[in-house]
């Protein structure tokens, strides 16, 4: 089920990326603890009062990676929040008012992208009308800043909120207002949506269409010529041997070669919409570039939203053949995926179609993993002989107890475990009980939820981990 939207917009140092942290919170922590992830994250799965929500930095949006704090490039990461947000919070600076650039981003907002087709500039404005947008007002840390406020309100959008990202300061009572304008929950799926959903993710220039290309020239490959009523026509709906797969949002890869603006470019805000809808994300890398900070941030989001993964490295052509088998690249990409060891590696050649043949089976088999069952008797029997083998740690005295384990009726593998107290678990032991149950259900390329609840009646803690 697809996370609605959260983007912040605003010109630099009005102190987005704060904001960005205070609503990841907790969350955020929890995935950066796994080991390798870099932490300057742009994007991250919140949760508040029971709902979970993706949010965006818009800053570091890439932008043909063009990385800048330009007035051009604010705009056009403002553009980008307005297509593909379902809320937008829009941040000021209270203690120094309104600047020019404020006003032109409150501009934009009010009449959308000009460069817009003309039902997307509808769609926006119509989002903007549902009071979608939440002025925040920022660095109101004392009561003495909270006058300057008046001045927002001749933006002409709604009371804004007064916040102090910094101290935390108001923080829930924007999250309230940001949770009242979501978007309601989406219910059962539509028909169709059973199929397998796949989405291709990866920086500019890494092959993202050749492969699209590739895949569907494959011969085991039968693509729907007419798109249904039912069907996304942004999608391409396919049936891979016997089986029915969806390609989310192709016409993001697609379009981006025909285009004149930037920003109809496949952006990283879009290919997060089609992460959340699929259930397994094949993040495409370029063999000949290596690993960038952005192909780990994409793999981290697919843990934290609890996507399946499987690590495409393309253009195996341009490199020796000894480096084109899967066990190099298995063993090269280690260290900067150590977070999501549980990804398979297919290393492949649009170009020549070396590898081809096979990703198609490794993603449909990552999206068979997902849905497997583990029966009660064997996980508890699986975490009995874990627990006796290897003892807990004692922490204060105190050992922690399981009592019982259930798998959660959850899209990503989650298994909860019911113990004496949650403090009690370890990192390192975590780690262990998860490798425990991979050992013996697989669970490939997906990661594995643990969540423990206690019978003291504590909140339950989850991390998604490998
Ligand atoms: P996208 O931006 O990720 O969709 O990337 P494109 O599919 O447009 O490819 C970017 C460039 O890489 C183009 O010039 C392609 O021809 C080239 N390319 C794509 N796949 C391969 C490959 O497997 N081998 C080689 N040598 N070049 C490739």
């Amino acid at each position: 089920m697809a996370r609605p939207i959260v983007a912040i917009v605003g010109r630099p140092n009005v102190g987005k990326s704060t904001l960005f942290n205070r609503m990841i919170g907790q969350r955020k922590a929890i995935v950066d603890a796994q080991a390798g992830l870099t932490r300057d994250r742009l994007y991250g799965v919140a949760e508040w009062r029971g709902r979970e929500f993706t949010v965006v930095d818009t800053a570091g949006l890439d932008l043909d990676g063009a990385k800048d704090s330009s007035r051009a490039a604010i705009e056009a990461q403002t553009k980008i929040a307005i297509d593909q947000a379902d809320v937008i919070v829009f941040l000021v600076d209270v203690r120094q008012g309104l600047t020019p650039i404020d006003r032109d981003i409150a501009r934009m907002l009010r009449t959308s992208s000009p460069h817009a087709g003309k039902s997307a500039r509808r769609e926006a404005a119509a989002r903007i009308e549902r009071r979608n947008l939440i002025v925040a007002a920022n660095k109101a840390d004392t009561p003495n800043e909270r006058h300057l406020a008046h001045e927002l309100l001749e933006l002409g959008f709604d009371e804004p909120s007064l916040i102090s990202a910094q101290h935390g300061l108001g923080v829930g009572e924007l999250l309230d207002r940001a949770l009242d304008a979501l978007p309601p929950p989406e219910g059962a799926p539509a028909p169709g949506e059973k199929a397998d959903r796949l989405a291709i993710m990866g920086r500019p220039n890494v092959g993202k269409s050749s492969l699209l290309n590739a895949l569907l020239g494959d011969e085991r490959a039968l693509v729907s010529p007419t798109p249904g009523t039912t069907r996304d026509p942004i999608d391409t709906e396919l049936i891979f041997d016997g089986v029915p797969v969806v390609l989310v949002d192709t016409a993001g890869i697609r379009r981006k070669s025909s285009s004149r603006d930037r920003l109809e470019r496949y952006s990283l805000l879009r290919g997060i919409h089609a992460m959340e809808r699929s259930d397994v994300v094949l993040l495409v890398i370029d063999a000949s570039a290596g690993v960038l900070a952005q192909d780990q941030h994409v793999a981290g989001y697919a843990l934290e939203a609890g996507k399946g993964l499987v690590i495409v490295v393309n253009k195996i052509d341009l490199v020796e053949p000894a480096m084109r088998k899967p066990a190099h690249w298995r063993k090269a990409l280690a260290p900067d995926f150590k977070f999501a060891a549980y990804a398979p590696v297919a290393p492949v050649s649009a170009k020549t179609r070396e590898g081809i043949g096979a990703l198609m089976p490794v993603a449909l088999e990552v999206v068979g993993q997902r849905r497997i069952k583990m029966p009660p008797n064997e996980l508890n029997r699986v975490l009995r002989e874990a627990f006796l083998q290897h003892p807990p740690p004692t922490f204060k005295g105190r050992r922690l107890k399981l009592t019982y384990a259930t798998q959660a009726s959850d899209e990503t593998p989650t298994v909860v475990m019911f113990v004496n107290d949650t403090g009690l678990l370890h990192f390192s032991y975590r780690r262990y009980l998860e490798k425990k149950i991979r050992e013996r259900f697989g669970l490939i390329g997906n990661p594995l939820k643990l969540v423990l609840r206690s019978e003291e009646g504590r909140r339950p803690r989850a991390r998604a981990s490998k």
